[in-house]
């Protein structure tokens, strides 16, 4: 990339020489004596007024430059920004729907909801503060038990889905138990001091089982309802496929 005193000189230099090429011919045109100063004159002046104003335009693109390029992160932040559930960082409802039509051209993805049991109960007997708290545990646990391809969304309050690209029914089922099993495990202890238990419910569909991501969702979902009452903390994930199958296709509600 050329300097830019380079660039200043670039264009400096040649108008100077032009400029005591013409002080010349006029000179000579007028038939006055050909005097050195004022052929110096004529390259000095090109020279002393160009590289200034040179340097004060190239210094005003730079900042133009730096601005669009600023106003262009911020952009792509902001865009970032409104794919995400702000408390927790992952993608929010819409935008996890938006990705699953993307990665999910395929038949082999599987799809996990799952739901906090008895939440309402965290928040009353702890406050909200502490229900938020006990919502990022539950966040975290999520993250750590699944792989790192999969895609993880917030859907509702305290309800959550991860799209398993790539994995089988018996892959979604392990992966759908580690993220029960790593709930469980979780220390929350409110300001009481006493430890509260953190479980989830939670319905596997493979997206194979039905003829599209909305009907995988909708399966997986009640497969969920389906494991709340069967008593919480546990893993549904098979049955309901015809009911289901219909209510994709908009017959029953
Ligand atoms: P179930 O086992 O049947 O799911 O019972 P539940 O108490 O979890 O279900 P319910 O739908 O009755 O209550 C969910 C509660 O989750 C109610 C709502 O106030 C709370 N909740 C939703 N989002 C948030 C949040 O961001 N922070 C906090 N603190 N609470 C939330
Ligand atoms: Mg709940
Ligand atoms: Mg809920």
């Amino acid at each position: 990339m050329m300097t830019r005193m380079g660039k200043a000189l670039l264009i400096c230099l040649p108008s100077a020489g032009l400029a005591v090429g013409l002080g010349y011919v006029v000179e000579w045109m007028l038939g006055a004596p050909i005097s050195a100063a004022g052929l110096l004159s004529s390259a000095l002046v090109p020279i002393l007024i160009g590289i200034p104003v040179i340097f004060f335009i190239e210094g005003q693109s730079i900042k133009l430059k730096n601005a669009i390029m600023t106003l262009d992160l911020m952009r792509e932040e902001a865009e970032e920004r409104a794919k995400r559930d702000s408390m927790t960082g992952l993608y929010n409802h819409q935008h996890f729907m938006e990705k699953i039509h993307e990665g999910g051209r395929r038949d082999d993805g599987s799809l996990i909801v799952l739901d906090i049991d008895h939440f309402k109960n965290i928040n009353d007997s702890y406050g909200h503060a502490q229900g938020d708290e006990a919502l990022i545990h539950v966040v975290n646990a999520v993250r750590k038990a699944v792989r790192s391809k999969d895609v993880v969304g917030r859907i509702g309050g305290e309800e959550f889905a991860v799209f398993l690209l790539d994995a089988s029914k018996e892959e979604a089922k392990s992966i759908a138990s580690r993220i029960r099993k790593t709930v469980e495990k979780i220390d929350f202890i409110p300001e009481d001091g006493v430890k509260a238990p953190l479980t989830v419910s939670v319905g596997v569909a493979m997206k194979g089982e039905v003829d599209n991501v909305i009907g995988a969702m909708q399966l997986a979902d009640k497969r969920m309802y389906r494991a709340k009452e069967s008593g919480r903390n546990q893993v549904v994930a098979s049955g309901l496929e015809a009911e289901v199958f219909d209510l994709a296709r908009g017959t029953q509600g």
